[in-house]
């Protein structure tokens, strides 16, 4: 189908030249505990049955994370709270992911970023953002028959997603909605189709799980009640 040809096509992409660099680079030097894979090194595609009525959106692959094991939220401390909590709903048959070939199966979920190269420091640049949303807007395009509901893990995927769901064909309210963790709004389709739900969660990395901003129960809850909007 579309979002297999998209998937394939996009982990091609040499569009921004700093994180193809930072992408290879990381994938020679490696980390220590890493020395035996050969890393994917090139762009994560989304992750998920393609009729999916529930997206969830994070910021950029982790250099020794997904740009490691080519899936994203594989192989991080973010992904394992991740997966762990979508186990929990019974979104995934297994609660953790570790790499391709695990058996790992997403239910009525499909996980993606608004940049596909893993950044320096975890900190895409504006440009970088921008020359990499074509991927995702085609992405939501492609899942607009089935799709109700999107959730952004955090402030940067929320500041992504707004121009993307426009693009996609659902309008947003004025002034632009600000990204909170719990933030709902329904959106509208242009075309009198389905509205799409729009929440706002903050992201799963150690930063927000070790200082206690976001818990376990806390990504539980936000992510059960989405899911439900999503009628899952
Ligand atoms: Fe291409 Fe996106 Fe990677 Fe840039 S971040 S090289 S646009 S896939």
């Amino acid at each position: 189908d579309g979002l297999t040809a998209l998937d394939r096509v996009v982990t091609g992409c040499r569009a921004c030249p700093r994180l193809v660099a930072w992408r290879e680079e990381t994938a020679r030097t490696k980390r220590r505990a890493y020395l035996d894979w050969d890393y994917w090194a090139r762009p994560i595609p989304g992750f998920g049955p393609p009729d999916a009525p529930l997206v969830l959106v994070g910021l950029a692959p982790a250099a020794h994370g997904a740009n490691r094991t080519g899936r994203i939220f594989t192989g991080d401390p973010s992904g394992d709270l991740l997966y762990a909590a979508l186990h929990r709903i019974g979104l995934t048959n297994r609660p953790e992911s570790v790499r391709h070939g695990d058996g790992l199966q997403l239910h009525g979920v499909r996980i993606t970023d608004p940049v596909r190269c893993a950044p320096p420091d975890n900190r895409p640049t504006t440009a970088e953002r921008d020359t990499c949303r074509p991927w995702i807007v085609r992405e939501l395009e492609l899942m607009r028959p089935t799709v109700r509901t999107v959730v952004a893990l955090g402030g940067f995927a929320w500041q992504a997603l707004l121009p993307v769901i426009t693009a996609a064909g659902w309008e947003l309210p004025r002034p632009r909605p600000v990204f909170g963790h719990g933030a709902h709004l329904v959106l509208p389709a242009g075309d009198g189709g389905p509205p799409l739900e729009l929440y706002g969660c903050y992201h799963v990395s150690p930063r927000n799980t070790n200082t206690g901003r976001l818990t376990a129960a806390m990504l539980h809850d936000l992510l059960r009640t989405a899911a439900r909007s999503a009628g899952l």
